[in-house]
């Protein structure tokens, strides 16, 4: 069951903010401009219900900026899922500028092509995520301005 979050006022952006900036900062991108966005990462239903998705990160490719987005299901996957998702996508902040590669090439090549080299590259970069995550905290979601994480 999905626990609906406030896009408003919901105070777990707050910490979310501050995980993702601590995190990021743990994994070499303290020049990076990061942006945890309020709005899904989806404006359409979700193509495949079965794997739906967590989270999705747009990267300017002329300035060191991203923008991290976090569906509904992110708030209530076990905090080992959430620490995976948010490293997962900072790895695609870092892999933005093969990814943009891609799409120019994608525009030449056959649809199952495309699948296949999405395919391999999140592959890739869950693959890499496993390995970073033991060395990265878990998100204190008790935390607040008043309280802040444990590091
Ligand atoms: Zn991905």
């Amino acid at each position: 069951m999905t626990d609906p979050i406030n896009r408003e006022n919901d105070p777990r952006w707050a910490v979310l903010g501050a995980y993702v900036r601590d995190v990021a900062n743990r994994m070499g991108l303290q020049q990076w401009y990061l942006t945890v966005s309020r709005k899904p990462p989806n404006d359409t239903p979700d193509p495949d219900p079965e794997h739906p998705t967590i989270a999705a990160t747009f990267t300017c490719f002329q300035s060191i900026e991203a923008t991290l987005h976090f569906a509904d299901y992110f708030f209530s996957a076990p905090l080992d899922k959430q620490r995976l998702t948010v490293i997962h996508e900072l790895i695609h902040v870092i892999g933005g500028g093969t990814l943009a590669a891609w799409n120019k090439i994608r525009e030449f090549t056959p649809r199952q092509l495309d699948e296949w080299y999405i395919t391999e590259e999140e592959r890739f970069v869950d693959w890499l995520s496993s390995i970073i995550a033991p060395s990265m905290p878990l998100i204190d979601w008790t935390a607040d301005a008043d309280n802040p994480p444990r590091v």
